[in-house]
């Protein structure tokens, strides 16, 4: 059993030539050995788009709404579409090459390819998840930092591609060594006009009351798997869910906050812009184990 796995695509969309007509529609290699040409649009421009699948008992977690929003990404991006037989085929492949019942993951990556070849290229890597024991009981610190964007840029400005899970993730990595500088763990982007948006990877949880909320869509978000498993456990424990926007001082005044995420899956914020914020310590518990024990 490997620790990890990389299966690259032949053939990652029906509407383009595969990569070598006669090869089966992806196949294993060597995960250490370079594979990438230095002229691929995802490595030069970030030009491609890409998914985070958490992996449990040697399920795949949310795998449709993963591959919806894959496809909806390829959308957005003009991509040729992902074959998603083809890359939901891949990705069991990856996941039974994998150490069985160890918390794993595993990423797609689907990139504009070689400038001028017109093929995409794409490829699965599977492997083991690092120990999130900590984050997930004692919590973490988090910043509001304005995203400079407002909340209705999804469809006032759809060419910023504000909401499509790219390659470009630059400034989600920026923005986390200016938390690091503010004596902070993670980020909650705020739109120029003042609502309050997501993490650089993952979905803004909060509590009011017996009202467990989340921003919504179309705010310039992800779709955020993990959000919609949150809202099935708080609702099988009889709890409201729903979608609203939130200032940060709306946030700053909820009675508890998580950002959730796949892999990482629910992290209590236990401070917020300096300021202590409560930690539902039973509920956090309670959901981190029923995501861990999701089959699909
Ligand atoms: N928002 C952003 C910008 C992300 O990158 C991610 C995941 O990486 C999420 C939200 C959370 O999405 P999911 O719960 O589907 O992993």
């Amino acid at each position: 059993m490997a620790h990890h796995v990389l299966a690259i695509l032949n053939q990652p969309s029906a509407e383009a030539a595969p990569h070598d007509a006669d090869a089966a529609p992806f196949a294993f290699v060597d995960p250490s050995t370079p594979q990438l040409s230095v002229l691929d649009l995802g490595a030069t421009r970030g030009d491609g788009i890409f998914e985070t699948i958490s992996v449990g008992s040697g399920r795949a977690q949310a795998l449709e709404h993963h591959l919806r929003r894959f496809a909806g990404s390829a959308e957005k991006l003009e991509l040729p579409a992902p074959d998603l037989d083809v890359w939901r085929a891949a990705i069991l492949a990856a996941i039974a090459e994998l150490q069985p019942g160890a918390e794993s993951w595993v990423k797609t990556v689907l990139t504009r390819g070689v400038e001028g070849d017109g093929r995409p290229t794409g490829w699965v890597y599977a492997t083991h998840t690092s120990d999130f024991t900590r984050v997930r009981t004692e919590g973490i610190r988090v910043v509001t930092l304005d995203r400079g964007y407002r909340h209705d840029v999804e469809s006032t400005s759809p060419w910023l591609l504000a909401g499509a899970k790219t390659l470009s993730y630059a400034i989600n990595r920026a923005v986390l060594r200016e938390a690091k500088r503010r004596d902070a763990d993670d980020v909650v982007f705020v739109s120029s006009d003042g609502f309050v948006l997501e993490g650089p990877t993952s979905t803004v949880i909060y509590r009011v009351g017996d009202r467990v909320l989340t921003p919504g869509t179309g705010l310039g978000i992800l779709d955020g798997t993990t959000q919609a498993n949150v809202f099935r456990y708080a609702e099988s424990l009889g709890l409201s869910t729903g979608f609203e926007l939130a200032t940060p001082d709306q946030l700053r005044g909820a009675d508890a906050a998580w950002l959730v995420s796949s892999v990482r899956l629910a992290a209590p914020v236990r401070q917020l812009d300096g300021q202590p914020v409560a930690v539902d310590a039973e509920f956090t518990a309670g959901l981190n184990e029923y995501l861990l024990g999701l089959r699909d």
